[in-house]
């Protein structure tokens, strides 16, 4: 993504809390649970991949969920990370920066972003099951019990 030589990265140094420090050494090395990644390992085409909290349609890949997803743009505000016109330059440039507070700054960002993201989707996954429930239930339930409008 942003590493072009194998060396040791000062970011393991910046990020003092090691749940945020994995969750940004995770995101940086394409270990994480966005669908781009989870696709792959479902059989999933990459263009198929797509972000399930917004409205996008687009693949939930890292520049997405990093620069363009609407759902963290409080967050984005919150953790000043402000991109007008996102782009791949963009993308990179903020992945590869040294600055220890803009360092410490993302990956606090990235590490809450994703808990959200976690707790979105079980909720949606939540919402699923009981609808499903519920029309197992209903479906199972002989017709001369159901109320005629
Ligand atoms: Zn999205």
């Amino acid at each position: 993504m942003c590493k072009c030589d194998f060396n040791y990265e000062k970011y393991l140094d910046c990020i003092s809390n090691n749940n945020v420090k994995r969750c940004f050494s995770q995101f940086r090395i394409f270990s994480h649970h966005l669908e781009i990644e989870l696709g792959r390992y479902n059989n999933i085409g990459r263009y198929e991949r797509k972000c399930k909290l917004c409205n996008c349609n687009m693949v939930e890949s890292e520049y997405h969920f990093l620069l363009c997803c609407p759902i963290y743009n409080d967050l984005r505000r919150k953790y000043n990370i402000r991109c007008n016109w996102p782009d791949l330059t963009r993308f990179k440039h903020l992945l590869s920066r040294q600055n220890f507070k803009v360092i410490n700054n993302l990956a606090n960002c990235i590490s809450v972003r994703m808990k959200i993201r976690e707790e979105k989707l079980l909720k949606n996954a939540k919402y699923f099951l009981f609808h499903v429930n519920l029309f197992a239930i209903f479906s199972s339930v002989p017709n001369k019990f159901f109320v005629k409008l």
